[in-house]
């Protein structure tokens, strides 16, 4: 790995281009704000922005107010919608969703299909490419630039591999992305979708937080982390796997064949194992048991208050004596839980890290249906917004060399 890169130029033109056009991703601007923000002469600013303009990505959109001290009233700017669109996907092994997204990640129309796996990779692929080429035909009048794919398991990015995963079981490195690249004739990103709301969360916090963890409690347990702004893959990019970490050396058999691990403990399908285990009941579903616990049962109340926040709060506490982050985001449907859920996840977390460790802010997040969609989208993002990607998929290079590269 190179250490330093040669600062040419060209690479700082490049910089500014993108930092400019990221800006006007977040919020319409003007050339005069653009100018204060980055620090820039008001030319060189508006150099930049007659290049995005002249290559269809940014477009002026009518006068904002006059500053306080009068003079002209600024002209603003905003991402030009016609440049292009993402094609974002999520596929969990039963169901593939998939939506038109625009340049800023806001999804414009969505479709989901029933495509339960099986070990004929190749045929679901072919089925999944089917599915996509038909929906953006249908649904996308501009060009698609790229496509994010996201799925639980081990994704290795820059191979565009899928290595394993429990939603796919019989799939072993699997290279996802490049056979889609060429049915879709497309650019393509897979991502693991812990990694991707990651992403989607670096894109909401990026002004307030710099270091945090995003930790999602379902059937299993993504984690996701964001070092100084940037998403952390690991040297082999399997990180971050949390969820297989040893908790508990007697604790119940994992689906990944060890005993104990966090997502054994801490996941709904723990909670529901160990409900019906207690109260000799079958079939029950998550919603039941929310239901349950918010009208005070206290058989359930029990279980969740002394087993499975008991179990999230120590793998929380874990995280933040490996990372020390200021925030842990916890997106879960458990967060569905009134009081004292959260507040137990938070006492467990007290005690098992110490007061040099348990600073962070744990943040309950409830899990919106949009957020594979959306994270699929911020995917892409990350590439078509950085100086390394841009070129290579706005003007549809060989960005597959890139990625190795
Ligand atoms: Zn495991």
């Amino acid at each position: 790995m190179k250490k330093y890169k040669s600062l040419q130029s060209t690479n700082l033109k490049i910089q500014n281009y993108i930092t400019i056009l990221s800006m006007i991703r977040e919020k319409v601007m003007s050339r005069a704000e653009i100018a204060n923000v980055v620090g820039m002469s008001r030319p060189a600013v508006s150099s930049i922005i007659k290049e995005l303009i002249d290559e269809g990505l940014v477009k002026e959109i009518g006068h904002g107010e006059t500053s306080e001290v009068g003079g002209k009233r600024p002209i603003l700017l905003d991402i030009d919608e016609r440049a292009g669109n993402i094609l974002s996907v999520y596929y969990d092994g039963a169901v593939l969703q998939m939506a038109i997204c625009n340049l800023k990640a806001d999804i414009l129309v969505q479709e989901q299909v029933d495509l339960p796996v099986t070990t004929d990779e190749e045929a679901i692929l072919d089925k999944i490419s089917e599915y996509l080429n038909a929906f953006v035909k249908a649904e996308s009048e501009a060009r698609i630039i790229a496509c994010g794919f996201v799925m639980k398991g081990i994704v290795n990015t820059i191979t565009s591999t899928l290595q394993y995963s429990v939603a796919l079981p019989e799939w072993e490195n699997v290279s996802i992305g490049k056979v889609l690249e060429k049915q879709l004739q497309i650019p393509v990103f897979i991502e693991n979708d812990a990694r991707a709301q990651t992403l989607d969360l670096l894109k909401q916090e990026q002004n307030h937080y710099n270091t945090f963890v995003s930790v999602k409690v379902d059937t299993g347990i993504g984690t996701g982390v964001a070092l100084d702004n940037q998403l952390y893959r690991g040297a082999f990019e399997g990180a971050v796997n949390f969820a297989h970490t040893t908790v508990h050396d007697e604790g119940p058999l994992c689906i990944c064949g060890n005993y104990g691990c966090w997502e054994a403990l801490a996941s709904t399908t723990a909670l529901l194992h160990k409900v019906e285990t207690v109260t000799k009941e079958k079939g029950l579903s998550i919603q039941d048991i929310i239901l349950r616990y918010n009208k005070g049962e206290a058989g359930i109340r029990d279980i969740v208050n002394n087993y499975t926040a008991y179990w999230i709060g120590v793998g929380l506490a874990n995280i933040a004596r490996v990372f020390q982050p200021e925030k842990i985001v916890l997106l879960s449907v458990l967060n569905a839980f009134q009081a004292p859920f959260r507040e137990n996840v938070k006492e467990i977390y007290n005690r098992k890290s110490s007061p040099a460790f348990n600073r962070s802010l744990i943040a309950f997040e409830e899990v919106d249906d949009n957020l594979q969609l959306r994270s699929a989208a911020e995917v892409v993002c990350s590439y078509f917004y950085s100086a390394d990607f841009h070129e290579g998929i706005w003007r549809n290079n060989d960005y597959s060399s890139m990625k190795e590269g």
